[in-house]
């Protein structure tokens, strides 16, 4: 996650490297773009405040560039800031937009632009909700929305590892990434989070295609996949940072996970102790957490731990998995 001082650093000695450049003359760019759009992107205009209903759309998505199409922001970092112009919390990426430092009327600002292909986007200030602290107020003409049936859900399961393993085998989930939510702090360490100290929980986020699985399903499979009864344990795992969770997203989200959690306090006997609560940020874990039980299948906490709950987990959704063989399983 960025941070107001990852910003200026930024805006004094110079932007990350983006993924491509793309370079067009003016004129190249007028024929592509409406006289609105090029005002804006290539002028460093500045529509006016509440002329775009994109202010009051929060629908999932994400939103690219108008001028070259790079994915800049996602529907979830979106927030109403009251400004008049649409407003997020962070880029979908850290080298998706670049700073500059902008003394124009008077005011001391950092600007923001495409780092792909350089067009206005609006300003980036220190003032923004939630841990990053940042508030992107774009121009609504710099942005076009891009559909997408991608779909993010943050559970808590104890260990990581063995979550991630589980989830990873699910038909309709096109992704999982181990992290950390529901913490203290912006961008913690694993050892802060071990610390118990922090506050946060180890999580998984799941990216999915409702298409072919539901948050429902998903809800169903996290409870029935871990012991949602054990306060702040997982088996042998004790601390804060093992407990149950579900990070919702929205309303509806939180509404679904308590219905669902109703529904298998049937299977249980001890009451269920997950905690229901508002994702405020998913903070990826360190490289060598990603996809540790199939890179470390072999050792003893994947043979020992994670390959039973596994092999109890495939037992009981066996029609919902990927087409692997059973014998794939390490
Ligand atoms: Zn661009």
């Amino acid at each position: 996650m960025l941070k107001w001082i990852d910003i200026i650093r930024f805006a004094g000695t110079g932007n990350p490297v983006p993924d491509k450049k793309v370079v067009k003359t003016n004129d190249e760019w007028q024929k592509l773009l409406t006289p609105e759009e090029f005002r804006i992107t290539r002028l460093k205009g500045t529509e006016r405040a509440h002329s775009s209903e994109m202010c009051s759309l929060f629908e999932p998505g994400k939103y690219a560039c108008v001028c070259c199409g790079t994915l800049l922001f996602d529907a979830n970092e979106k927030f109403e800031s009251g400004t008049g112009w649409p407003s997020f919390t962070q880029a979908v990426t850290e080298n998706a937009i670049a700073y500059h430092k902008d003394i124009s009327y008077g005011m001391v600002r950092v600007e923001t632009t495409c780092n792909t292909c350089d067009a206005h986007l609006g300003h980036v200030f220190p003032d923004g909700p939630g841990p990053g602290g940042l508030r992107y107020c774009m121009n609504a003409v710099a942005l076009k929305k891009v559909e997408s049936n991608e779909r993010k859900a943050t559970f808590g399961g104890g260990c990581f590892w063995c979550t991630e393993a589980v989830f990873n085998q699910l038909k309709g989930v096109t992704k999982v990434e181990s992290g950390y939510s529901g913490g203290k702090i912006a961008n913690p360490t694993y050892r802060e989070v071990c610390s118990g100290l922090t506050g946060h929980a180890e999580v998984i986020e799941v990216t999915y295609n409702p298409d072919e699985i539901t948050y429902g399903d998903l809800l169903r499979i996290h409870l029935s996949t871990h012991n949602p009864t054990t306060l702040n344990r997982q088996g042998a795992d004790v601390g804060t940072q093992y407990r149950s969770a579900i990070f919702y997203r929205n309303e509806a989200e939180k509404k679904e996970a308590e219905q669902v959690i109703a529904e298998i306090q049937a299977v249980y006997d001890e009451p269920i102790v997950t905690e229901v609560a508002p994702l405020e940020y998913f903070y990826k874990a360190e490289e060598y957490h990603q996809d540790y039980y199939s890179n470390n299948s072999q050792e003893g906490y994947c043979q020992a731990v994670i390959n039973p709950k596994l092999r109890k987990f495939r037992e009981l959704f066996k029609n919902r998995l990927k087409d692997t063989k059973e014998g794939e399983l390490k």
